[in-house]
């Protein structure tokens, strides 16, 4: 199963990415969560990325072509995997088909999870990351511990998720990659699912577009 999770900043990809990895026993591969272990380790593309990251703008596509294309040529993802904040812009789709062919792949699905600006704003800022495993805290349902129920790694806010940085990914969001929606409909990949739904609901829907 070779998976592309579309979806604003905030839509709930890296949650169900998560569930769908564990479901069908495949990598998830979140583009973000790779840039911010460079930017954590001080690696020298870490240097180079962290910028963006913090204005909450793109990675140009040429370096996020290169990570992806190194990512998926590796021996887990042989069986397939759940892309995560990839592709975001119509040249890097473009250049996914262009690698998929040379790996003589396919994609399975394309499913966009739908949703609009105002909840997302409000989901955003009040969610806390597990800076070892990614996994999210909802400020607003429930205290959130300073150390992961499931890795016991340092949960904290993460930088771009302040509220005007959520307002500008929100925007290139809206200029970037939303017009990969309609680039995927034109090919016929394209599946929606409600994303405010419930997680739980959210999962299941996707699972059932899977077939
Ligand atoms: P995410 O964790 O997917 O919300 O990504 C966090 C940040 O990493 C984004 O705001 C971008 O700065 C950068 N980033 C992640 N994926 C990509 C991508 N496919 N193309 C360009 N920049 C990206």
């Amino acid at each position: 199963m070779r998976l592309i999770l579309l979806g604003a900043p905030g839509a709930g990809k890296g949650t169900q990415a998560r569930r769908i990895s564990a479901e069908l026993g495949i990598p998830q591969v979140s583009t973000g969560d790779i840039l911010r272990d460079h930017i954590r380790r001080g690696t020298e593309l870490g240097l180079r990325v962290r910028g963006y990251l913090d204005r909450g703008d793109l990675v140009p596509d040429s370096l996020i072509l290169d990570i992806v294309g190194d990512r998926l040529g590796r021996e887990d993802c042989r069986a397939g995997y759940v892309l995560d904040g990839f592709p975001r812009t119509v040249p890097q789709a473009e250049g996914l088909e262009a690698l998929l062919e040379r790996m003589g792949q396919r994609l399975s699905a394309v499913v966009a999870l739908e949703t609009e600006s105002e909840a997302l704003v409000r989901r955003l800022s009040s969610r806390w990351t597990c800076a070892g495993c990614g996994a999210d805290y909802n400020a607003m349902a429930a205290p959130v511990p300073d150390r992961c129920a499931s890795c016991g790694g340092v949960v904290g806010q993460r930088d771009d998720d302040r509220a005007e940085t959520v307002r500008h990914r929100l925007k290139v969001y809206e200029e970037q990659t939303a017009p990969l929606i309609l680039h995927y409909e034109g090919l016929g990949r394209l599946r929606r699912v409600d994303g405010l739904a419930p997680v739980e609901v959210v999962f299941r829907a996707i699972l059932a577009t899977l077939g």
